[in-house]
């Protein structure tokens, strides 16, 4: 750790002491140019750092986005049975028991699926050729009962 220290200051006092070498062939003051070498390696790290920021905030937001999109498929959005009843989207897995925490309560509550079923039906046809050959088939079917 300190050694790392040691190292890093080194190499700074080297850079600046380079630039420092290189500005004075151009008749620069030594401490300015050592002063310049100095700022110039701020500089470069502090835009380094921002970057470096930026990018990870960036891919951060991005994986956070993408798991938000997955949650969405494998979710539901429940309410607390406190008697606030704050509504809250949780994850839900259908092979395991879900429970979550309530951001309010701060109570553990447990999900319960419940499946139920239906049929499934179909639209009616409501136009007037739809309805008028039901009621020929209504019809013909009374009128074949009282031939029998
Ligand atoms: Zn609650």
């Amino acid at each position: 750790m300190l050694k790392k220290l040691f190292l890093q200051i080194a190499s700074l006092c080297a850079v600046a002491c380079l630039t420092s070498a290189i500005l004075s062939a151009w008749h620069v003051n030594i401490i300015v140019g050592f002063l310049v070498g100095l700022a110039f390696q701020y500089a470069g790290y502090y835009v380094y750092k921002t970057g470096l920021l930026t990018y990870v905030a960036l891919k951060n937001k991005k994986l956070e986005n993408e798991r938000i999109k997955e949650l969405s498929y494998q979710g539901l959005e429940v309410a607390c049975p406190c008697y606030k009843a704050v509504k809250e989207f949780i994850p839900v897995r259908l092979n395991a028991a879900n429970y979550y925490k309530c951001s309010d309560c701060k109570k553990t509550i447990s999900v319960l699926i419940t499946p139920e079923t239906a049929v499934v039906t179909e639209p009616v046809d409501t136009s007037f050729e739809a309805i008028n050959s039901v009621l020929k088939q209504g019809v013909q079917h009374t009128y074949n009962e009282k031939e029998e």
